[in-house]
């Protein structure tokens, strides 16, 4: 009944935004004693140095800055730390599933795994340049053209967008067909929405990041309640305010998924009154992606023009999620593997990543071209903005049963 949908607050990528971004012309960087951070980076040179002969500690690669190009080495350090991405690139299991399809564009994806390949393999302290792949992600989404500061977020749903297309193991996609489920019982529905979902998109990335979202909406005069299912790519969680000191990410999940009065203006159509009524809408989660990607809402949506850093504490473990499933019999428990930074103003920033190397379980400090070793307790901090989360193994084996 598409005269109850409304408008999600959820990101996916069918529909990337097209109003640009102010440009953000200046890099902020750190400032601090020069003598006392080259003697830092010079000793923790020499550690990784020594690190990089031990085979736990390939990935501790930094990626060169190619003028405020910091949001996309974050990005890129965050998924080259994503393990499953990165053995689909390190296997060349992509080969498969590129030539499966006669495509006519292919290079995104093979530029990628190639930067990953040399991310895992180089024996060499020097920081790698991601030039090439930039020439293809800009040919992909011409708004990543030049050398302006770019929101981090926005730039991975682009990049996990365009990654997709290229290895879609759906070559041909299904004629639309209205198909009515809505005769069926919730969970049926989900599931019949959700193999819908996987006849038009289905690949390796929609294996690892894609979850479903189903929103209720309920009449508030008859209580009739009608349901929709739809696919997410990451969550976009506004953040709680309280007036003083911080907040906690479940605070921002709990008011991402608070029961929402649509009234007045807002009125949806109730289908079976067959008259606008004041309805509550309520989301919650139906299918838990493998890694679940976290966007704190630190910037306002009128063209950036303010940022909230606000101190969101996340746990590094156990983020325990059954709250806000549609049914409470699912586990959802995750750990965070890691973090895009963005530290500054809206109008000179800088990013940075934090991730725990997949090999060692180490944490790392991933700063253009700079990578050092850090502490896990200094992994939360109020520049966090987009968070990593992968799906514990014990929760995993849950979820392939159903
Ligand atoms: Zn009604």
């Amino acid at each position: 009944m598409p005269t109850m949908r409304q408008t999600y607050n959820v990101t996916v990528p069918e529909d990337p935004p097209s109003a640009a971004f102010p440009f953000i012309k200046q890099e902020m960087r750190r400032k601090g004693s020069v003598s006392g951070s080259v003697l830092v980076s010079t000793f923790v040179g020499l550690l990784i140095n020594q690190a990089k002969n031990s085979k736990s500690a390939q990935g501790l690669v930094g990626l060169k800055n190619l003028g405020n190009t910091c949001f996309m080495n974050s990005i890129l350090q965050c998924l080259s730390n994503t393990h499953s991405l990165r053995d689909y690139c390190l296997h060349n299991s992509h080969r498969r599933d590129l030539n499966n399809n006669s495509r006519a564009n292919t290079a995104l994806m093979e530029e990628f795994a190639k930067l990953i390949q040399t991310m895992w393999s180089s024996t060499s302290s020097e920081a790698v340049s991601p030039s090439e792949f930039k020439t293809q992600i800009q040919r992909y989404a011409p708004r990543f053209v030049g050398y302006n500061q770019q929101d981090a977020q926005e730039f991975l749903r682009f990049l996990l967008d365009g990654l997709h297309n290229e290895v879609n193991r759906v070559t041909v996609r299904p004629r639309g067909s209205v198909e009515d489920f809505d005769h069926l019982p919730d969970e049926e529905k989900g599931k019949k929405m959700w193999s819908k979902y996987l006849e038009r998109e289905d690949s390796k990335i929609v294996d690892v990041f894609v979850g479903q979202l189903k929103s209720s909406l309920t009449c508030s005069h008859c209580g009739f309640c009608s349901t929709v299912f739809d696919p997410f790519w990451d969550l976009s969680l506004p953040i709680a305010k309280k007036g003083y000191g911080e907040v906690s990410l479940m605070d921002c999940m709990r008011l991402f998924t608070k029961e929402d009065v649509l009234d007045g203006d807002e009125k949806p159509t109730c289908y079976r009154c067959k008259a606008r009524r004041r309805c509550t809408k309520k989301f919650t989660i139906q299918k838990f992606p493998r890694i679940l990607v976290l966007h704190l809402k630190r910037f306002s949506e009128a063209r950036r023009t303010s940022k909230l850093s606000t101190f969101v504490n996340f746990p590094m473990k156990d983020l325990d999620l059954r709250e806000f499933t549609s049914d409470n019999s699912i586990n959802a428990v995750y750990n965070l593997y890691a973090v895009s930074n963005h530290s500054g103003t809206t109008m000179g920033g800088h990013y940075t990543a934090y991730c725990r190397n997949p090999n060692s379980g180490e944490w790392y400090t991933f700063n253009d071209s700079r990578v050092t070793p850090m502490s896990s307790s200094q992994v939360r901090s109020s520049d966090a903005y987009v968070l990593f989360y992968e799906l514990t193994s014990s929760s995993r084996i849950e979820h392939s049963r159903c």
